[in-house]
């Protein structure tokens, strides 16, 4: 397995990577990327084993729902790009199992060698897309969605752009997967692969809401959980086809993504289970800072809070209990469950946040710096007057306030709050899923006899009990 160390020598290698304007020529040389460079090292570090032939224990897929539970609840302490690398070969080693040879095969072989190898791999899912009413073909740019343009005995050349990804310049690799089914006729788009971020004519814009200056102290979350956001452009780049995973085939275009949506969507639950969690806790400390457990309307909004978290919980546990096994004996969340509690823990939030604003006060955006506290000058005075409750020191409440700060109302706060609508599919797309695995029959047939229109349904009946005299 890899150190840190061998993980930082080896994103050393000529990448062509832009930030703020600038060409980085190595991610060592700009401190922000670095920085973000060494929370991946830092994850290498506690994952590390020296035994030969030790692998990640956290990509080896889930065989019961036991199992499954345990990862739903490590997985959101993870770093982003181990997380991305756990969530890219699940996917692939569940879409193996669906796509066509040599397709299936070459997916299991990447698979292992990336588990051997202890690599980072980012999803690059999402195209440009032009103009979002328009199929790839009748786009006014063919390049709106990536395609193949050139096919060569031993490989394909690629030109388009995939956007959002998360994590890229920092990966090893991309596993470039179509966004969307295709159709006939768009055969080109349907295109999936594994490229190395240094492969020629592969072109990362980067985008971050990591602090500028990223003291800890001021920042507890940002600092630990920003990542990089890739926009990721394909300037006609040659893939072997050892590395393709389908081309062509467009009857598998939306394969590999539908492999990964369950993956995606549970972890955005667990992490809205865990979040959930964290905003009632930050209001419920707050609130005893600022000395107002006993007040009515603070309580009710801490109830609210409660209760989306407890539903949220709730929803994650159904997601699990009613786990699917796939043919190769792993186990999968369930589809409708994990995507109606992704829906109410991404359409809630704003209202979880507005809450905790509300109970917390000016101070998230007006409160001085950590550092403040140490200046000699004004270090007594703010411990005296950020005092609130006597139970909590002004040092507590000033801390707390940076922590409801960088988590809700920082650049991270809004990146947060965005990836939390997007990140695994827009609502719509949640709703989309929802209804296709609804079972709207019962609803129906519920209605029906509500309104007096059908006869109840006997096998909804429960079976009757023969009951036993008892002797008093
Ligand atoms: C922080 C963050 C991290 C991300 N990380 C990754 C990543 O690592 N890899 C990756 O591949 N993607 C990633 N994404 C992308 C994410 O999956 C997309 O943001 C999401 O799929 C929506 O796409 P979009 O942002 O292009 O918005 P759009 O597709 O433009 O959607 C905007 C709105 O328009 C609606 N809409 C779009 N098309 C239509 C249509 N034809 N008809 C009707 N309504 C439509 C949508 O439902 C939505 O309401 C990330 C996103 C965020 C915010």
């Amino acid at each position: 397995m890899r150190t840190g160390a061998d993980y930082l020598a080896a994103i050393d290698d000529g990448r062509l990577t832009y930030f703020r304007g600038k060409r980085i020529h190595r991610i060592q040389d700009d401190p922000t990327l670095l920085a973000l460079a060494h929370n991946t090292a830092r994850e290498y570090d506690r994952f590390h084993s020296p035994e030969p032939g030790a692998i990640n224990p956290l990509l080896v897929a889930p065989r019961s729902p036991a199992e499954l539970r345990e990862r739903a609840t490590v997985v959101v302490t993870i770093e982003e790009t181990l997380l991305a690398t756990y969530l890219a070969l699940m996917s692939m080693k569940s879409a193996a199992a669906r796509l066509p040879e040599p397709f299936a095969e070459r997916a299991r072989a990447y698979v292992d060698d990336a588990v051997a190898r202890d690599i980072r791999i980012a999803q690059c899912i999402s195209d440009s897309k032009g103009n979002r009413s328009l199929p790839p073909l009748a786009q006014p740019d063919p390049d709106a969605y990536l395609r193949v343009v050139e096919r060569r005995p031993d490989g394909l050349v690629l030109r388009g752009a995939k956007i959002h990804i998360s994590g890229a310049s920092l990966c090893d690799d991309l596993l470039v997967m179509p966004t969307k089914a295709m159709k006939p006729g768009e055969e080109d788009y349907a295109v999936a692969c594994a490229v190395p971020v240094s492969a020629p004519g592969v072109v990362v814009v980067n985008a971050t809401t990591y602090p500028e200056g990223g003291d800890p102290e001021d920042h507890p979350v940002s600092t630990r959980s920003a990542l990089t956001e890739g926009f990721v452009i394909f300037d006609d780049v040659f893939v072997p086809h050892e590395m393709v995973f389908l081309d062509g085939q467009v009857e598998y275009a939306s394969t590999i993504v539908h492999s990964l949506g369950p993956w995606v969507r549970l972890n955005g639950v667990s992490r809205y289970v865990r979040q959930a969690d964290e905003l009632v806790g930050l209001a419920q400390l707050i609130t005893e800072a600022n000395g107002l457990e006993r007040a009515s309307h603070v309580r009710e909004k801490i109830d609210e809070m409660i209760i989306h978290a407890t539903l949220l919980r709730a929803g994650m546990e159904a997601a699990i209990a009613h786990a699917v096994e796939s043919p190769e004996g792993f186990y999968f969340p369930d589809e409708l469950f994990t995507n109606a509690t992704k829906y109410l823990g991404a359409a809630e939030l704003n209202r979880m946040v507005r809450h905790l604003h509300d109970i917390a006060g000016g101070a998230i955006v007006t409160a001085p710096s950590v550092a403040d506290l140490s200046n000699e000058d004004t270090g007594e005075l703010l411990r005296k007057y950020m005092q609130g409750s006597e139970k909590v020191s002004g040092e507590q409440r000033l801390r707390l306030f940076a922590a409801i700060r960088d988590l809700t109302a920082s650049g991270f706060g809004g990146w947060n709050s965005v990836m939390n609508l997007f990140s695994g599919g827009s609502l719509f797309a949640q709703r989309l899923v929802a209804r296709k695995h609804y079972d709207m029959g019962r609803a129906r047939q519920a209605a029906l006899e509500l309104a007096g229109l059908a006869p109840a349904d006997p096998s909804v009946m429960p079976a009757p009990v023969a009951v036993q005299p008892v002797d008093r």
